[in-house]
């Protein structure tokens, strides 16, 4: 396994990243994403210490719902460049089964993918969505024809490919990037058929990152970004020569959805163990700055906070029926249960601005408003501060600064705008989540059922 230390020296590979007009050439020194590959070698280091037999346990797979449990709140604790790993670990697994039967040619790359990752303990970024022009018209039809990741020439020995992929979150944190088709393709397209494992210093690969890390000098005032936040990367392929072990699909369009689709139910699995937590988390900020406002017990207040617990519980109940219901699938893995994991993702998406914006108006205008921690500490504003942000006995200024503080962040400031966009694309957006769900559920038992209580039987 990697040490955090050894992370960090593992990006200094020559891979050709940009931010804001430059090339980074010191990933770890940067002052915005520094931060971010820190928390990332943090991650290495807390998985050190939950190791199984001298591995990683991102090599686990989990065999009945229990380990599955058990995952989902490793990768969890583990961070962000851990989901996305693990996620594409049991994507591979995933798509290896469902194509065993079909396309067994692409085993051994996939299963030699696999353990490469566990092997060398490397960080995988999901890179699916296409840059796909006209969202109207099929790969061919585009004006330009890299809208859509494709082969542009065979060699003897492996295949070149462009285009681009874009939102990849972490893509400039990781080694490798886990490159699959978007969507389903024609007979026609088999240059779009396309997938494959390729390390992030390949030479053609270009990663432009944008950050919603805070750009504050003073990180206090930004308690939850302040930590650094993921950057997301818009990920070109110029003209990339991929070799053929690393070739995972090629050509065969009836199979070109199977990686998406095997991603899709991990990826949501992700997001709604992330969406149970974020829930309580706005839970527990409502019910705080209620009561440090005097109005924990007012009845419009208590209303609202019931109604963020309802939703809370809701996505909860959901992640564990997920997991409850677990499948057995390829290689004995046990795999979360679609209709609910789809369902419970979907419903803490469309509901997450509902829910803020309840916090928003339980807290008050000082979410924006508060005074910063330096001014706290000004001798002459400090004293002012404390007795005006104050509230009562108990309820000092600082403490109830430093909860609006946390509130924006999260809630309404850079971060709190990449977390509600966050929420309803991040893993397909809700369209994606609302095909899923309806796909999976027993619609012909609820029409019996229906005509049955209308005595239509
Ligand atoms: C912060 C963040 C992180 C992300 N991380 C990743 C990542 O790590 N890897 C990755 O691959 N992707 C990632 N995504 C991408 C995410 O999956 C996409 O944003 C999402 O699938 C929507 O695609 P799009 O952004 O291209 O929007 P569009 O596809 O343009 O969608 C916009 C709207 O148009 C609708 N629409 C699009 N096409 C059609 C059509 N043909 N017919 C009818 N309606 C249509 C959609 O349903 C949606 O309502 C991330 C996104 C965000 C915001």
């Amino acid at each position: 396994m990697l040490t955090g230390e050894q992370y960090l020296a593992s990006l200094d590979d020559g891979r050709a990243t940009y931010f804001e007009g430059e090339r980074v050439h010191d990933l770890p020194g940067h002052p915005l994403l520094g931060p971010a590959a820190r928390t990332v070698a943090g991650g290495y280091d807390w998985l050190a210490t939950q190791a199984v037999d001298g591995r990683s346990p991102l090599a686990t797979v989990p065999a009945n719902p229990e380990e599955l449990r058990h995952m989902v709140d490793v990768v969890h604790h583990a961070g962000m460049m851990a989901h996305v790993t693990y996620t594409s670990i049991m994507t591979l697994a995933t798509a290896g089964g469902r194509i065993a039967d079909t396309a067994p040619q692409y085993l051994e790359p996939i299963n030699a993918c696999i353990e490469h990752a566990h092997a060398s303990d490397v960080r995988i970024t999901q890179c699916i969505t296409d840059a796909k022009g006209d969202r109207s018209r099929p790969p061919l039809k585009q004006d330009d024809p890299d809208a859509y990741v494709h082969v542009v020439d065979r060699q003897r020995d492996g295949v070149v490919v462009r285009g681009a992929k874009l939102h990849i979150t972490g893509a400039s944190l990781g080694h490798e990037l886990l490159t699959i088709p978007t969507k389903a393709m024609k007979a026609g397209e088999e240059d779009y058929a396309i997938a494959a494992l390729i390390p992030v210093n390949s030479p053609g690969v270009k990663i432009i990152n944008t950050t919603y890390a805070t750009r504050h000098h003073d990180v206090r005032d930004f308690p939850i970004s302040g930590n650094g936040a993921a950057p997301e990367g818009f990920v070109v392929l110029d003209d990339v020569f991929v070799p053929n072990e690393r070739i995972l699909l090629d050509g065969e369009v009836a199979l070109a959805a199977v990686f998406a689709h095997s991603l899709g139910l991990w990826e949501r699995l992700g997001g709604l163990s992330g969406m149970a937590d974020g829930a309580d988390l706005l839970v527990g900020f409502a019910q705080l700055i209620a009561e440090a406002n005097g109005l924990g017990g007012e009845a419009h207040i208590k209303e609202k906070i019931s109604e963020m617990i309802i939703h809370a519980t809701v996505i909860r109940a959901c992640l564990e029926a997920a997991l409850s219901n677990a499948e057995s699938g390829p290689l004995g893995a046990a795999f979360p249960n679609e209709l609910y994991t789809n369902a419970g993702k979907y419903t803490g998406a469309a509901n997450y601005h509902l829910m803020v914006r309840h916090l928003h108006d339980i807290a008050g205008g000082a979410i924006l408003t508060a005074p910063s921690i330096a001014d706290l500490e000004h001798p002459e504003t400090g004293p002012l501060i404390r007795k005006y942000m104050g509230t009562r006995e108990g309820v000092d200024g600082e403490y109830r600064t430093r909860l609006f503080h946390a509130i924006r962040d999260l809630t309404a400031d850079a971060y709190g705008g990449w977390q509600a966009v966050t929420n309803i694309q991040a893993g397909g957006g809700l369209y994606a989540q609302r095909i899923v769900t309806r796909k999976h559920y027993d619609l012909d038992a609820a029409k019996q059922h229906a005509l049955a209580a209308a005595g239509l039987t």
